[in-house]
């Protein structure tokens, strides 16, 4: 199977593969790579998955869109990546809330947040495709990070043989938790950085560095290409499919619905990422019902889904659920080629690029509502739903799992629709210990570091090891630099001239 693009250049005639779309990331028009066709999964096929365990799970799924890679080494990379030393407890196990909702635990790996579950297996996606294609030059990985992304990455990308990866991240833009997470990275070849500025900066910057042709062939001549790990590479996609089809099966296999009949799931948002891989799955076949979009104040995701206008000209909330901030979500892209074609995709990029909006049609709105709901959630629903979860049935969520929690709530009291929820849940509670305790005590601003013990204290529940001592360790990177530096700081890790 073929990749083509979102935005009309690469179709069918030039297709490229897999490994080509994981490698380069985005397409040489500017849209993102899509496969040609989706795989279907058929209710035997699920039989089938429901038997094996989650790493052979993934291997299956990722063989039907990554064909030109050998199914052995999909399993060898899912085995590893997804093994009970990275992920403990297992990679994606499913919490019984009650009887209808189901809370998919995305957070078990080694950063304690859903992006774990691409990071980990995407770079020896990388690897296989660098060795698939002939490519003789070493992967230079450059990330801009608000937290969660660049610690993920750098978990996912050290100590790879082949690949190097730099992470910049605002001084002043992460929290304390964040920063230390990644200036006691470990690894061989990774650099760590933060930058005089705030996210926009750091983000300018990196794409100023992809954006010069001219550094570009320094790097070439060095033996290096530049290449991206962020969401809207497929490489990272993909394994996201996964867990959706995972979730399914441990449903039927706990006997809480039979094979074939419907679920719905709700996911909360930010890039549209980790939604549309859902829907990835129900066009495979999964039987989803309802896909519930779920935001925080910044609903430009909640108002494009009911009216069918995305309008990015509004005011932006920095919330207690800091990774689904966004006013732009590359991934809806991927949603707009799917449901009307290349050629509107690539007008509605443009009007996006240059006024900030764009309304789709009629008929392609009624598409999209057939599969979507749009729902969001301010920041007292938030804090008031981890304590309702908490006091109620004793289980403890973090700021973006109860954004999608209440959300959830709302699309079945309104519906009246029972079927089984699925939830995703994004990160560990711990991650966003300050904001959870909160919400739980109405203690504010608590040290972070503290919180952690406070938490734990007052719920029972044990830090996650990953989060736990992190003051104890050795801090390996803590420069500082002025944001128009970030070109001299990656020339000078490369050591080029
Ligand atoms: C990245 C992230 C999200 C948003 O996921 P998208 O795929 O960007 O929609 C939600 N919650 C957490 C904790 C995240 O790190």
């Amino acid at each position: 199977m073929n990749y083509i693009s979102t935005r009309g250049k690469i179709t069918s005639e030039n297709s490229v593969s897999s490994m080509y779309a994981i490698k380069t990331g985005l397409a040489c028009d500017g849209g993102l790579f899509v496969p040609e066709q989706i795989p279907q999964i058929s209710a035997e096929d699920i039989e089938k998955l429901c038997s094996l365990d989650y790493p052979h799970r993934a291997a299956d799924v990722l063989s039907r869109f990554l064909t030109d890679y050998d199914y052995n080494y999909l399993l060898e990379s899912a085995a590893k990546a997804y093994g009970d030393d990275r992920f403990v407890g297992g990679a994606a196990p499913l919490y019984k809330l009650d009887e209808t909702r189901n809370v998919l635990e995305l957070w078990h790996g080694p950063t304690c947040a859903f992006k774990d579950m691409a990071l980990q297996i995407m770079p020896r996606l990388l690897t296989g495709a660098l060795k698939g294609t002939g490519e003789k030059r070493t992967a230079f990985i450059l990330v801009a990070t608000s937290g969660d992304t660049g610690k993920a990455a750098l978990e996912g990308y050290k100590d790879i043989d082949g690949i190097k990866i730099t992470v910049f991240y605002p001084v002043e833009g992460v929290s304390r938790v964040q920063k230390l997470q990644m200036a006691t990275q470990t690894g061989n070849n990774v650099n760590v950085c933060a930058i005089e500025g705030n996210f926009d900066d750091a983000q300018n910057g990196v794409k100023k560095i992809f954006s010069d042709t001219a550094f570009a062939e320094k790097l070439d001549e060095n033996g290096y290409f530049l290449s991206s790990a962020n969401s809207i590479n497929w490489g990272r996609l993909a394994p996201q499919i996964v867990y959706y089809i995972s979730a399914y099966c441990d449903l039927v296999k706990s006997g809480a619905i039979n094979n074939g009949d419907y679920i719905n799931v709700t996911v909360p948002t930010g890039n549209f990422g980790n939604i549309l891989a859902a829907y990835y799955a129900k066009l495979m076949g999964l039987k989803i019902n309802k896909l519930v979009c779920a935001s925080n104040s910044n609903n430009v995701l909640t108002d494009f889904l009911r009216s069918g206008t995305y309008d990015r000209n509004r005011k932006f909330y920095t919330t207690m659920s800091p990774s689904m901030d966004i006013l732009i979500s590359s991934n809806l892209e991927r949603l707009l080629y799917l449901m009307c074609g290349a050629k509107e995709t690539a007008g509605y990029m443009k009007s996006l690029a240059e006024s900030g909006k764009y309304t789709v049609g009629a008929e392609c709105l009624a598409k999209i509502r057939e599969s979507f709901e749009g729902y969001y959630c301010d920041e007292a629903g938030t804090a008031e739903t981890i304590k309702k979860t908490f006091d109620e049935k004793n289980y403890l969520i973090d700021t973006h799992t109860a954004v999608a929690v209440k959300c959830a709530d709302d699309y079945i009291s309104e519906t009246g629709d029972a079927k089984k929820m699925v939830i995703a849940s994004t990160a560990s509670p711990y991650k966003f210990a300050v904001d959870v305790l909160d919400a739980l005590t109405g203690e504010r601003d608590a040290e972070p570091l503290e919180s952690l013990a406070k938490l734990s204290k007052i719920t029972n529940t044990t830090i996650p090891a990953p989060l736990s001592g992190l003051d104890k360790r050795e801090v390996r990177f803590n420069k500082t630099i002025s944001k128009d530096d970030m070109l001299s700081e990656v020339a000078g890790e490369l050591q080029i001239k």
